[in-house]
């Protein structure tokens, strides 16, 4: 009854479709999440390799959605992305941390590390969507959460600079380092929101294989495959 009434002055809506929310339900509506198209975990082993094959070479790969136009997942990543819905990335990565504390695999992780965004989309957006996913999950495993090693360049450097060093920087996605010792001897996970061909993480793998004995996992909200 006071819920009713709290849900009266203060509406919720669902974080993909918008409907209004009534009051069992939370974060997302019945029939969003009945529609989101989640990643059977018997599938997902061989999506991964076929994703990175020959190109990546990681420890474990985890999905949480299935990426498909038309589901509420794509919905989810569009309010995530470009509606500010930051919310959204904490409550998909309270969902990933679940799944893995859940399944109890050791897998020893030391820190989350997100795929940086490019500088000039980061001051439009404000914000790294991935940010609030991998927070959580680095607090709710007790890993590390970096953000200050893996940069990316922004796309007017790599056209300005024609140095060699640049070139090898750009034959990398872009992709640079900083304080890299944080990282040595470290088992990473990186985070993203959606991996479609894979050539943004086959980026950073590249980028982040330069330092010295790092183990590489990866998280993603959704994979398109
Ligand atoms: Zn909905």
């Amino acid at each position: 009854m006071i819920n009713q009434f709290v849900d009266f002055l203060f509406p919720r809506f669902c974080a993909s479709c918008e409907h209004q929310l009534i009051e069992a339900e939370n974060v997302l509506c019945t029939y969003c999440i009945h529609n989101l198209a989640i990643y059977p975990e018997e599938l997902q082993k061989s999506a991964f390799e076929s994703t990175f094959y020959g190109r990546v070479n990681y420890k474990f790969a985890k999905t949480l959605f299935y990426f498909q136009k038309g589901t509420s997942a794509q919905q989810l990543i569009h309010n995530l992305k470009y509606r500010g819905q930051k919310y959204i990335g904490n409550f998909v990565g309270q969902w990933m941390a679940q799944l893995l504390l859940s399944q109890k695999a050791s897998y020893d992780f030391d820190c989350i590390v997100p795929v940086p965004l490019h500088p000039q989309r980061m001051r439009q957006r404000g914000y790294n969507q991935i940010a609030g996913f991998g927070q959580v999950i680095s607090e709710k495993l007790n890993l590390n959460y970096v953000d200050d090693v893996l940069y990316r360049q922004s796309n007017s450097a790599s056209q300005v600079f024609k140095n060699r060093l640049a070139r090898i920087e750009m034959i990398e996605g872009g992709f640079y380092l900083k304080n890299i010792e944080k990282l040595a001897n470290k088992h990473v996970v990186l985070v993203d929101d959606l991996i479609t061909t894979g050539s943004t993480i086959e980026s950073c793998y590249l980028a982040l294989n330069r330092i010295k004995n790092l183990k590489l996992s990866i998280l993603t909200i959704c994979l398109a495959r």
